[in-house]
């Protein structure tokens, strides 16, 4: 697919950029292998320096960062705003806490003829970042802040529907002061990719996008035999138990499944309602879905953006086609919609039996999957009743039961009272289908550094 700029709010194209030449690609991988040889001896202070200027020109520069998010792949200003100021924190983040993240790790061996044993942990050299569009600026910053902090460098292969995105990010981290060839952004092709990828320059991977992606790139990775992490798809649980502050729980479901227009790997997809609270719940939900306004994304006004292409919300639309002819039925929200754009009426989808492939999918826009179920102990089970294990979160007055049914949740996060969170200190990441590995804080920034032993030991010490 071509890298193009096209604003989902009109359909209009409106710049088209050249795939990278081979040559162009190894030109690129040159200067990032070499700058990595001496960027990995910066110092910490050093580089400290150059993530803490990124977040003070991203939030310096906020508007207009953020209005390239809008127009690219469609979300509401205020949102493009926060997902800005996220990864100026991020980034703020790195600068105050890698040295300390990284610091060598003194081991408490048995005895002393073991010798002074330590782990240190060094950057393995040129990282390749596969990023998709639905957070064009906090998945790069997500994966470029610790990985340029640890010493790695990094080339960045984003989604072809947002290269001005992807532009903006490199001359950032030139603005910022990184050394040139430590973070390069290219437009190259998916067979480019594998090239790329398979070349010995190439230490590493991290991808974050579907589960389509993700299998295809992390089997190529393991021919390779290189590391990877895969930020990959997910079907979030949304488990409202008959104790929950309903009012606010039903505005936490209707913002969970909608902000970003429902494109986020941990929207609240699947709605999980036990049986005392699920009519009035529902109604309530209902009402609150039919106040979602959709319009302008750079309109104040508007709280339900188009999705990011029409292609999406073609694919979207015969996505629950699909579901509907496996059983499932399907309530469309009759919100108006503008005569422009890549816009999709909300749906809540019920009936949704254990055959119907529905249950096993991801649905990537404002499409609710609605669960009565009898009590707690269903509502685990149906949560637990999906390839994916990325996020989820439980409704409940009572804190210490909200804890009990998270800990048998088969997810990498999940939070009580909230809809899953995106936080420059906590950390990301899934199980199962939604893939391996963790971004974010100390686990984020040890998933692409050697973690050297280093053992002193007494010469006359016994074998
Ligand atoms: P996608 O189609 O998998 O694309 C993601 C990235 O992978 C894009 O840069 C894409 O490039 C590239 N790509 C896809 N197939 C490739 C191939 N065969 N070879 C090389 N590169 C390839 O996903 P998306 O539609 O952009 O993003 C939505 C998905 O990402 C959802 O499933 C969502 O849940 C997931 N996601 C996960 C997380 C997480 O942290 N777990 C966060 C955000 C999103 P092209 O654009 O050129 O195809």
């Amino acid at each position: 697919m071509a890298y193009a700029t096209t604003n989902p709010f009109t359909n209009e194209q409106i710049k088209v950029f050249p795939n990278s030449t081979d040559a162009e690609i190894n030109t690129a991988l040159d200067a990032a292998h070499s700058a990595f040889l001496s960027w990995r001896t910066t110092s910490f202070a050093e580089r400290a320096k150059v993530m803490q200027n990124a977040a003070d020109i991203l939030r310096a520069n906020i508007d207009d960062y953020s209005k390239l998010l809008t127009l690219e792949m469609g979300k509401i200003f205020a949102e493009a705003k926060a997902e800005t100021e996220l990864s100026a924190a991020i980034f703020e983040y790195y600068a105050k806490n890698a040295e300390k993240l990284l610091v060598p790790q003194d081991l408490p061996v048995a005895s002393k003829d073991e010798g002074r044993a330590k782990v240190i942990h060094q950057p393995l050299g040129v990282l390749l970042a596969v990023e998709p569009w639905n957070f064009p600026f906090y998945q790069v910053a997500r994966i470029i802040a610790p990985q340029l902090s640890a010493g790695n460098t990094v080339v960045l292969k984003h989604a072809s529907n947002v290269p001005q995105c992807a532009a903006a990010m490199d001359e950032l981290m030139i603005k910022a002061g990184l050394p040139k060839g430590a973070f390069q952004n290219l437009y190259p092709t998916h067979d480019q990719v594998s090239r790329i990828l398979a070349d010995h320059r190439v230490r590493g991977l991290a991808l974050t996008g579907s589960e389509g992606a993700g299998a295809r790139l992390a089997s190529e990775a393991g021919q390779a035999l290189k590391k990877c992490t895969m930020e990959l798809g997910g079907a979030d649980a949304f488990i409202v138990l008959e104790d929950a502050d309903l009012e606010k729980t039903v505005n936490w479901a209707v913002f969970g499944r909608h902000w970003n227009a429902g494109q986020v790997c941990v929207s609240s997809k699947r709605l999980i309602v036990v049986d005392g609270v699920y009519d009035e719940f529902v109604k309530r939900y209902r009402e609150g879905v039919s106040k979602l306004k959709m319009g302008d994304p750079m309109d104040p006004a508007t709280t339900l953006a188009p999705l990011s292409s029409q292609k999406a919300a073609d694919d979207l639309k015969k996505q629950v086609e699909g579901a509907v002819a496996a059983g499932a039925k399907a309530e469309e929200i009759p919100l108006e919609m503008p005569n422009q754009g890549a816009f999709f009426r909300p749906v809540i989808l019920t009936n949704l039996k254990d055959d119907n492939p529905a249950m096993r999918e991801e649905f990537f826009g404002p499409v609710t999957l609605l669960f009565r179920v009898k009590d707690e102990a269903e509502a685990i089970r149906v949560a637990n009743d999906s390839p994916y294990g990325l996020g989820g979160s439980v409704f409940t007055k009572d804190e210490a039961r909200g804890e009990r049914v998270a800990e048998q949740i088969e997810t990498g996060m999940v939070y009580i009272n909230h809809p899953t969170m995106v936080k420059a200190d906590l950390p990301f990441g899934g199980v199962l289908r939604s893939g391996f590995g963790r971004e974010l804080i100390d686990l984020g920034i040890k998933e692409f550094v050697n973690h050297k032993l280093i053992d002193v030991v007494d010469i006359d010490a016994p074998f």
